[in-house]
């Protein structure tokens, strides 16, 4: 079932955004050669802490982060830790934050120092992608519309769209109905209407879409080791068209800094 929002609601997920999107901006400033995604976590906690809020992520089945941290070949759910960054690596974080009983949910991928151009042209398509499914997120379209044009714009680069891993409605709830796959077709797919609240989220890899489960049966990686990016927006959908509440991309944020 999907929950619809009410404007004032929205405003509510829109307040944990922003502190998802001050968090990020924090990371950004620390992401480079030699930090450990441990840092990264410890500080991103902090934070979100001491704007009264909680990390959506932590203890979230079990989950032992504040966040997630993924580098390279790893597309979501890296466990923070001991892994030092190195120039040359690409991260992608991932947040979640509870405020006041609300969530929202973001990510990005990161360049750590300068990376190879099949690494920029992954980070930078990734994200492109985001923009263009977000784009599809107003009233009198349908969810394959997203999942479509984020496929198409990803594959049109010869990327591929990993397929065992979706967005999601969110809400209350980090989880909320519908799935949403980020490849389909257009006109199929539940009618999107004002009021609904959507994490869209593709995740790319530069070489075939096959997963992998690590060790730790967090850890997702790409089968074949290629690199993976992870760009998420929550987004609701308004009269007015789509309203990102995690603007990452804005103020401090940009592109994925070399
Ligand atoms: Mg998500």
């Amino acid at each position: 079932m999907i929950i619809k929002k009410t404007p004032a609601e929205i405003d509510r997920i829109a307040a944990a955004g922003t502190i998802l999107v001050r968090t990020m901006n924090l990371l950004a400033g620390k992401i480079r050669p030699g930090v450990t995604t441990g840092e990264l976590d410890a500080a991103a906690e902090k934070f979100i802490r001491s704007q009264g809020a909680e990390p959506a992520f932590k203890g979230y089945r079990g989950f032992p982060g504040s966040i997630c941290t993924s580098p390279n070949s790893m597309i979501v759910h890296g466990i923070p830790g001991g892994y030092r960054l190195a120039r040359g690596d690409i991260l992608s974080v991932d947040i979640g934050v509870i405020h006041e009983g609300w969530v929202a949910d973001a990510a990005r991928t990161f360049a750590i120092g300068p990376i190879t151009p099949i690494a920029r042209k992954l980070l930078t398509v990734t994200e492109e992608a985001l923009f263009a499914g977000v784009g599809q997120c107003r009233p009198g379209n349908r969810l394959g519309d997203v999942s479509h044009t984020v496929q198409e714009h990803v594959e049109a680069d010869g990327l591929s769209i990993v397929r065992t891993l979706v967005g999601h409605g969110i809400g209350r709830d980090m989880h909320e109905d519908p799935q949403i796959p980020n490849y389909g077709h257009p006109g199929t797919g539940v009618p999107l209407e004002e009021g609904m609240v959507l994490a869209v989220e593709p995740m790319v890899t530069a070489g075939r879409h096959g997963v992998r489960v690590g060790d730790d049966h967090w850890a997702i990686y790409s089968q074949d080791g290629s690199l993976s990016a992870h760009f998420e927006f929550t987004v609701a959908i308004t009269a007015e068209g789509p309203r990102v509440l995690t603007p990452w991309h804005e103020a401090g944020g940009g592109r994925a800094a070399a």
